[in-house]
This record gives C-alpha cells, structure tokens and sequence, in this order.
C-alpha cells in the first residue's frame, strides 16, 4: 500500500488520501502572523507541515504547498503603530526572521508564500459573492459579517453544539480571536476605525480592511482553486479559524472546501501550552543561545512526537521568581543522545565494513524498509520510524562486522528515510570559538616553527578531544574522537 492515511478532524477518523496520482495534492497550510519572533511551538507547527509534505512526495504524490503569511490583522497592526513603522517594514522584518528559522531548520519553502495584503480585491470579490448570496451582512459601521446561522454546517469541524450555537445567534464579533463561548458572526471586512491607523484598502466595500479568517479562504481560492485536498493547522485553529474558513469558503464556491483537514498538537512548557501571551516561549534563537543546541537538534525534539500528542519542552530552572533561570533543556538533551547515537552508527557504518555479507542482513533490513514505510503511511506516525531505525542500528550493531555492499545499503536505506525526517544527516562539525583559536594557535606556532608552542597548543586541543594533523602540501585539518 502507498496511501496515505490522515486522520481528519472534521470525520475524527483516520481517511485515505488515495494513491498517488499526476495531479499535485492542493495542501493548504495556516501560516504565521508576522507581528514578532516566532517562537518554537509555532515552530512545531510548521514543522509538522514540513514533515507532511516531506511524506507526500516520498510516498510519490505531487504536491503544491501553499502557506500564507498573515500580514494584517489586529495584532500587526497594533505592532507596527506602537513603533511608529508601516505595516510593510514591520512585517517584513519578521518575515525575514521566520525564514531564517526555517532555513535553519531544514524546512522546505512551500511552493507559495502569499502574503495576505497582496490579495486584497481577491478577498473584497469573495466578501462581494457572500453578500451576493445573502449569507453575509453589512453592519451599521459598513464593517461585513458572514452570518452564521445561514450555514447549515456551521459547528462541524469544531463540534459546536447546538446550544452553544443559539447563544451566539444574533450577536457579532469584531475582534479575529475569540473563544467557542462567544460564537457569533464573524467580521469578514472590518471599516477602518481609528485603531487602524493608515492601515486602510479604499475598495468597493468602502475604506477598511480584511479579517484575519477570510484571508486563508482568499488565498487558497486564488493558488489552489475551491476545493483542496488537504488544510493543516494547529488544533487552536480548529475553533474559530477553520470553522469560519470552511463556511465563507463552501458557502461562496458550494463545493467542499477541504477533503481533509489535519491538526498537530501543541508544544508545550512546564505542562502549559506555550504562547506570547503567557510569556513562557522560547524562539530557535532562545534554544541555541542558552542551551547550546543546534538547529537539528531543535528539529529532532519537535518533531519526534506524534503530531496529534502534545509535547512538553522539558525545561530545568534555578532559582525563584524574577531570578529564576533556565539551566538545562532536557528535551535537547534527549535529542542530543538520539542523534549522537544515529551519527555513531553512520560512522561505525564505514569503519565496520571489514567483514563478510553478514547472515540475515538483507531481511533484517527488508524488514525495516517495510516497517519504516508502513509508519509514515500510517497518519505520519514519527516516533514509531524512528523506533524502526533504532531498532534497525541495535540489531546491525550486533552482527559485529558486515561487507562494503551492506554498509552501503543501509546507508542508502537511511539517506532515503531522511528524505521525510530531514534529519538524519549530521551538520557540517564546527569547532567551538574558543577550539578555533586553538587551533589558530597551533597552525601559527607551526608557521613560526615555534615548536614548544605548538605542542601546547595541539595538546590543548588534544584534551578537547580534537586531533590536529599537518601533512606537506595540504591544509591542516582536525578531527573529534
Ligand atoms: P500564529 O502565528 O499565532 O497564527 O500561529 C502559527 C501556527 O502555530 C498555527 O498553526 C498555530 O496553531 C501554531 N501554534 C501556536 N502555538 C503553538 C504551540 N504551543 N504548539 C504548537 N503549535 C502552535
Ligand atoms: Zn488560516
């Protein structure tokens, strides 16, 4: 079998995508807000996204990503008038920095990243079929809401229930976040008031600006067409976000609006979920800075959890209160191990390959070929490839000694796994800041032929556990172990 299965929030049961076809899978992604520093539970998010795509084209399906980035809604807009900068300057800057982490990460960049104040009339024509249709209505201020009680379907993905439903009949909601207690009609195009500043669309709708909800909606339409394969998000967007999505969507087009819709669970801290209105997140600059951790190692700990689980940032502190400081970042820690373990193995891979074609090692690696597959098909079940590769090393480990052609093929067999995970190859090694001058040391003293000097230096770097060689003709080199 090379479906895939995706659990789906809206049926809570696991569905096949189907198998790979000529067509790309349309796959649709919540992408961030772009008012600060994304901070590593979003990271989460968008690693699980990564993770996805990566399991779709290696189960050979095509596949066209779209993500948005937010660039207006109430919180960009209250960021960039607190610095007194335009909501492009702001938000840019913050792009830029979302990027970065995900470079770092060994994130694909999805096919599109459509930024949301680009598509403006795209979103006033899809605010202009609603009102058309009747199932969206101008308010006394010329703001336009989407009319909840005209969606039969509304309530679905989130499993609203009735009477939640009847409570929020009537009422409306301006602001783009809020919770299932307060469901009521949600702002599609909100009038400019003067908390929006110079951040305002002259449009047929009249002076004003989109709402956070029908820009995913816009977007999708405009890059994938009406109906999609797959939506993802994290399970905070189920209520209202995606709920609001599928009805402006399906209402307007009367089509489907995703065949699948896909949540990940969220990282949390200290047992609480991490967020920038509870101050405890930590960004990928915060992790490498204060635990030393690299960027693979931050990969490796978020996403080798299932998606569907929750995740606790294993953190140790010092001190109370004010004082209180992160020590040591457990989760990292693990990471850390799993992945030494993993680079260990690779080298072993080589050094190990003196022996004969060992007995049973081409089923043993058949066997996790098989199994390695079947977890990635399954609702993209991490933890349990990875056991499958762990499991693979132990069992290799004990055979001792194999031929050149079995290193090769588990080698192989590792570098087409990682084509999902996207970590199982080892950064290039860097040396420390305070190694490198070591080393600089040691190159120089030799330059000098101040030999007494080099010997202490090359001996410095030898209790670090680094080897330093200088054959004639070529650059010196250095090696760990
Ligand atoms: P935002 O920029 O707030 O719109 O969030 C971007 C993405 O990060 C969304 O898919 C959120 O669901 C997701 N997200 C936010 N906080 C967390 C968290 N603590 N763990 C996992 N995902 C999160
Ligand atoms: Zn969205």
């Amino acid at each position: 079998m090379t479906s895939l299965l995706l659990f789906d929030t809206l049926t809570r049961q696991k569905q096949d995508l189907g198998p790979p076809g000529q067509a790309p899978v349309r796959f649709y992604s919540c992408g961030p807000t772009v008012y600060n520093r994304v901070h590593v539970g979003n990271l989460r998010a968008f690693l699980f996204y990564d993770v996805l795509k990566r399991a779709l084209l290696w189960l050979g399906y095509p596949v066209r990503h779209v993500m948005n980035l937010t660039d207006v809604d109430d919180k960009t807009i209250k960021g960039s008038r607190a610095e007194s900068v335009s909501l492009r300057a702001f938000t840019e800057r913050y792009t830029e920095l979302f990027l970065k982490d995900m470079d770092a990460l060994g994130a694909l960049r999805p096919d599109v990243m459509p930024r949301a104040t680009d598509y403006v009339p795209q979103m006033v024509d899809l605010v202009q079929r609603l009102l058309d249709k009747g199932v969206a209505y101008r308010s006394d201020d010329g703001s336009v809401y989407f009319k909840i009680g005209a969606f039969p379907g509304y309530g679905r993905l989130s499993h609203l229930e009735a009477r939640t439903l009847q409570a929020g009949a009537g009422g409306r909601v301006a602001q783009d976040e809020y919770e299932k207690e307060d469901v009521q009609d949600f702002a599609l195009w909100k009038a400019w008031s003067e908390e929006d500043g110079d951040v305002a669309w002259d449009t047929a709708l009249g002076k004003g600006r989109p709402g956070w909800h029908l820009e995913c909606s816009a977007l999708a339409f405009e890059h994938l067409g009406e109906s999609l394969d797959i939506h993802a998000g994290g399970v905070d967007l189920v209520f209202p976000h995606h709920e609001n999505e599928i009805a402006q969507s399906e209402a307007a087009s009367g089509k489907t609006f995703s065949r699948l819709w896909v949540h990940n669970e969220h990282l949390l801290v200290g047992g609480q979920k991490m967020a920038k209105r509870l101050k405890n997140f930590f960004t990928l600059g915060d992790l490498v800075q204060l635990a030393g951790a690299t960027p693979r190692e931050v990969r490796y700990a978020l996403i080798s959890a299932h998606y569907r689980s929750q995740l606790n940032l294993q953190v140790t502190y010092e001190g109370e209160g004010e004082a209180r400081r992160p020590v040591r970042f457990d989760s990292l820690e693990v990471a850390r191990g799993a992945l030494r373990r993993l680079d260990q193995f690779r080298k072993d891979l080589q050094a190990k390959a003196t022996g004969e074609a060992p007995a049973g090692g081409a089923e043993r690696l058949a066997r996790a070929k098989d199994e390695y597959r079947e977890a990635v098909r399954d609702d993209l079940n991490v933890p349990r490839a990875l056991g499958v590769l762990f499991e693979l090393v132990t069992d290799v480990n004990k055979l001792g000694a194999w031929d050149a052609a079995y290193a090769r093929e588990v080698q192989a067999f590792l570098d087409d796994a990682d084509r999902v995970l996207g970590v199982l190859t080892p950064e290039p090694e860097a040396l420390a800041p305070d190694e490198q001058a070591l080393f600089e040391r040691w190159k120089a003293a030799r330059e000098a032929k101040d030999w007494a000097a080099a010997d202490e230096a090359r001996a410095a770097l030898q209790a670090k556990g680094i080897q330093v060689q200088a054959r004639k003709g070529s650059e010196p080199t250095w090696a760990r172990g």
